[in-house]
């Protein structure tokens, strides 16, 4: 059975002061999921983690995992000013990016962030804008399908990312002939995995080809960078991906790769985003219609705007009636939003307990692209964030947008001003 962080009386106490719909984090989960992951990593020495702010672009989050050690990777303009924000700087950035316009690299630049090039003529294009730095991180894109054990992962020949294998060597050679002194080689090549065998096997993949580049280019490999994709159990019957394992699976190929070729002074970097704050996020709801036609409907004050996984994917994200966790799941429902669109469904045919209006509901692992996946359709605003602390207190780490915000760009904004506030 999966377990919500709080508990009703907890969440009765916190909707007092913030009403529903929020995305509460947990703090204390935060922090030791990390401190967990930095054990499992403790045996490679520049072992980092560079949380991919896109999963959670909240600086108060960002903080809480500053202060246990993270970087920062930002494929954005406005993720890396949110980074500088939050006191992030130089290499504490990495900057893995594509189709990226040149004020993104030019600011990414300034900030002495590390650059991870998505493209061999992102060489030429950057070469042109600014000076370049002497760490490189490259993309790499082995094409064809990604297998593990042979069931198919993923599909990297489909995927707009990276570089091509020859590629990688043509570019590091021409980045050592611009200047380049150390480089960093980046694959992602599955995401939301919970097998134990994907970052090894990517490892395996990643330190073979930097053993490869080296021996051909003579350049020197300072990191591999396993970028993100380790999953978490959104489904109650999943089990979660086991760090400790997995950091261990990863020592092996390391071992058995880079050791014998001399090459035991490479980093490892993580990208993770999902496996960081997924599970310790919920969205918090409050049931506010039932309706009876064809199916069973229940209406929530929060919509896809707010989490848009379920809406876009097929997601599933587990859902609990918060007081009646022990109570017999004998009603299917389609758990909806208010959007005017039919995919707008957190579940559809779910078996929960009887829901009345007025219940708490609680969606759970919406830690990782949750809010942020968060739009205005509808003209639905986005809700906010509330942090639960380690000493049981909250904190409102986001207030909900009002109309106002909604408003804010358009250019009459006078009018609506004088005219609806
Ligand atoms: C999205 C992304 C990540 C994080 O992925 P998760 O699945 O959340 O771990 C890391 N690196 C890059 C380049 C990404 O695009």
């Amino acid at each position: 059975m999966k377990k919500t962080f709080v508990n009703l009386e907890q969440l009765q106490e916190i909707t007092q002061k913030h009403p529903t719909p929020f995305h509460l984090y947990d703090e204390k989960g935060i922090r030791e999921n990390a401190r967990r992951l930095k054990k499992a990593f403790e045996w490679n020495k520049g072992f980092k983690e560079y949380f991919a702010v896109k999963a959670t672009p909240n600086p108060t989050i960002m903080n809480i995992l500053r202060e246990e050690g993270c970087g920062v990777d930002c494929s954005s303009l406005t993720e890396l000013m949110l980074s500088e924000a939050v006191g992030f700087n130089g290499h504490e950035i990495m900057f893995s990016s594509n189709v990226t316009p040149v004020e993104d690299f030019k600011y990414a630049k300034k900030m002495d962030a590390i650059i991870n090039f998505d493209d061999i003529t992102h060489i030429d294009y950057f070469n042109n804008i600014a000076e370049m730095p002497e760490t490189i991180c490259c993309r790499y894109n082995p094409g064809g399908d990604f297998k593990i054990s042979n069931a198919i992962m993923d599909k990297p020949g489909e995927a707009k990312y990276g570089f091509t294998r020859s590629q990688l060597t043509e570019g590091f050679i021409k980045l050592k002939n611009l200047g380049v002194k150390h480089f960093g080689l980046h694959a992602f090549l599955a995401s939301n995995t919970t097998t134990n065998e994907y970052y090894p096997e990517l490892a395996r993949i990643l330190f073979k080809t930097a053993v490869e580049l080296n021996r051909e280019t003579g350049a020197h490999i300072s990191f591999i960078n396993l970028s993100g994709g380790v999953g978490i159990p959104y489904r109650p019957e999943q089990n979660p991906a086991d760090i400790m394992a997995i950091g261990e699976g990863v020592r092996q190929a390391y071992d058995e790769v880079l050791v014998p070729a001399g090459m035991d002074d490479v980093a490892i970097y993580t990208e993770l985003g999902r496996f960081m704050l997924g599970p310790y996020g919920c969205l918090v709801t409050t049931a506010i219609h039932e309706k009876h036609i064809h199916k069973e409907y229940i209406g929530l004050d929060a919509c896809a705007a707010n989490l848009m996984r379920p809406a876009m994917y097929g997601a599933y994200h587990h859902i609990t009636v918060m007081g009646k966790e022990n109570l017999p799941c004998d009603h299917k429902y389609d758990i909806t939003g208010g959007l005017c669109e039919n995919n707008d469904k957190f579940a559809i045919d779910r078996m929960l307990p009887k829901i009345d209006v007025g219940d708490l509901i609680v969606i759970h692992d919406t830690g990782a692209h949750g809010f942020a996946m968060g739009y205005n359709y509808n003209g639905k605003l986005r809700s906010a964030e509330v942090l639960l602390k380690e000493d049981g207190s909250t904190e409102l780490i986001r207030r909900a947008e009002t109309p106002a915000d909604y408003f804010a760009t358009l250019n009459f904004t006078d009018f609506m001003k004088k005219n609806l506030f």
